[in-house]
């Protein structure tokens, strides 16, 4: 390999620092390697810092790999669900130890999978529960909202910082250098950089970059829900040094509020999380898993519907964080527009009165904005609207008064009988929407993170479209992430310290 054109010399680059950059640094760094971690922002963290900190785990390599193999519908190859389903075995193992360098205290809950399949009760969480003296909002200024993802952060960051390994923040890598057939470095910070062992691309996926998006997904708009520095970087340098994409089309995301100013929040806000539950067999009690913020109460204040006035979906999937934004999609060629886009949420004013509806948490120091605790700032903001009468509300909401007096009489029958015949919300959800005022407010289709990129091997190492190796290229996180029909909670975070320590090791070549 000629090397006299590089500035610079590494063994290991990796880019992004996220959770999938850590893992892959801190494990390349312990084979052995001398390891770059180059990151774009001027902070660490990605989206990483704002997630829930939930990491999938398993019990059972068998039965997880079935419950994989099913909610991913043939879009990824067994090898990988595989491999993916042996390193949620091993995933508590690598936690624990990550959090001994700050006294860190780890929680282990074993939660069902969030789908009836074959499998599903294999699965489990491990979090990051305590670290003494460490306060998510105190200690990461340039974020908001932050609580599970930036303890488990701060256990990885505390991680590289002890290690021997080079970090240089504010520096994008803008392109891969490719030689003799092998990607041999990268070019960031005006250098060429060499990587004798590998690149591994562990930059995320494409939420801030709308025109990607557009290419890929129907619905349009939508929001990005944390973070904009994932502009799809990962993805135009593999396909410049000739990979195969996979998941392009698939996100993970539910709906929610946009802020009227987008230069004062320039984020979709996510709502206030209920609790995912697992559908039960028809006739039987569905089973409320509250594992994440909510406890057992799943009842959902609102009803959700489009422009014209009429329900036309459950607002209560199994995942609403996951799935909610699917049905909004649909496209009306006869119109010319999508009517669920936006579409209006609906709460009542004893609804309204069961908490916030809303949830922003972003990584961005250009932003300051928070939720209010009784929806009071979000009415003064024009966020939430307010009418004494469905009259009112179908004024402002620009419908028909007589269509929307229709569907909320309709909605309040079926939660009288507790039967949703339109379109099966669990009971245990059902809220009516009978006592005025009536609060509304325009909802739009939410990206938390996306699923797409480059696809993979097993072994982390990128592919062409013919399938062949692209030699020195690897892949971690949420970029090229295996989940290509229905993703499951926890998945994405499982999958920055599975495929991130496994592309370290592949590059290092280390064995586990
Ligand atoms: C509110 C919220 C809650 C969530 N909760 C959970 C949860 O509990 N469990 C779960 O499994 N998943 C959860 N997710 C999803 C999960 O957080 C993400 O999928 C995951 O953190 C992605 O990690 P990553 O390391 O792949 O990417 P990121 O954490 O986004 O890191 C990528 C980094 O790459 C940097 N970068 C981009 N381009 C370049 C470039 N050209 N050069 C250098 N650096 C670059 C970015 O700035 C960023 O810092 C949640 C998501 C959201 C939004």
């Amino acid at each position: 390999m000629p090397m006299s054109n590089f500035d610079d010399h590494f063994d290991v680059i990796i880019v992004g620092y996220g959770f999938a950059g850590a893992a892959a640094a801190v494990s390349a760094h312990d084979a052995g390697a001398r390891v770059l971690l180059l990151e774009k922002a001027d902070n660490p963290g990605g989206i990483s810092i704002c997630s829930a900190g939930g990491v999938r785990i398993s019990r059972d390599l068998q039965a997880s790999f079935e419950y994989l193999k099913a909610t991913n519908a043939g879009t990824t190859p067994d090898a990988c669900l595989s491999a993916f389903a042996q390193g949620l075995t091993e995933t508590e193992a690598f936690i624990r130890d990550m959090a001994r360098i700050n006294n860190a205290e780890v929680g282990v809950r074993w939660a069902k999978a969030n789908y009836p399949l074959d499998g599903g009760d294999s699965f489990g969480f491990v979090t990051i529960n305590d670290i003494p003296g460490f306060e998510p909002e105190r200690d990461f200024t340039w974020g908001r909202g932050l609580r599970g993802g930036t303890r488990l952060f701060k256990v990885m960051q505390d991680n590289v910082a002890s290690r021997a390994i080079e970090v240089r923040l504010g520096t994008p890598a803008v392109g891969l250098i490719s030689e003799d057939g092998r990607i041999s470095g990268l070019i960031a910070g005006g250098k060429r950089i060499c990587a004798k062992q590998g690149v591994i691309l562990a930059c995320g996926g494409f939420e801030g970059d709308p025109t990607m998006q557009a290419q890929f997904w129907q619905a349009k708009p939508v929001l990005s829900g944390a973070y904009g520095g994932n502009t799809g970087d990962g993805v135009r340098m593999a396909q410049a040094a000739g990979a195969d994409l996979w998941h392009m089309w698939h996100f993970h995301g539910t709906y929610g509020f946009r802020h009227p100013d987008p230069d004062v929040y320039p984020y979709g806000i996510r709502l206030h999380r209920l609790p995912d539950w697992v559908p039960g067999k028809p006739g039987e009690e569905a089973e409320i898993n509250g594992f994440f913020s909510g406890g057992d109460d799943a009842r959902m204040p609102w009803i959700v519907v489009d422009q014209r006035g009429r329900r036309y979906m459950n607002e209560y999937p199994p995942y609403v964080q996951d799935t909610a934004h699917r049905a909004m999609s649909t496209f009306d060629p006869d119109t010319q527009s999508y009517a669920r886009i936006p579409s209006w949420m609906i709460v009542d004013a004893d609804g309204l009165k069961r908490g916030p509806l809303g949830f922003p948490a972003y990584n961005d120091p250009g932003v300051d904005f928070a939720w209010s605790d009784d929806n009071a700032a979000e009415l003064d903001l024009g966020i939430l609207k307010q009418a004494g009468s469905i009259e009112k509300m179908a004024h402002g909401m620009g419908c028909d008064a007589d269509l929307l007096g229709e569907t909320i009489q309709r909605w309040n029958t079926f939660c009288q009988n507790g039967h949703d015949r339109d379109h099966a919300r669990l009971p245990a959800t059902m809220l009516p929407i009978e006592t005025p005022p009536y609060t509304y407010g325009e909802l739009w289709p939410i990206c938390a993170n996306t699923q797409g990129g480059p696809r993979h091997d097993e072994r982390q190492r990128v592919l062409n479209p013919y399938g062949q190796v692209i030699e020195g290229l690897y892949v971690a996180g949420e970029l090229g992430s295996i989940f290509g029909h229905l993703y499951m909670s926890g998945g994405n975070l499982a999958e920055c310290f599975i495929g991130g320590r496994r592309a370290a090791f592949e590059a290092c070549g280390a064995t586990r």
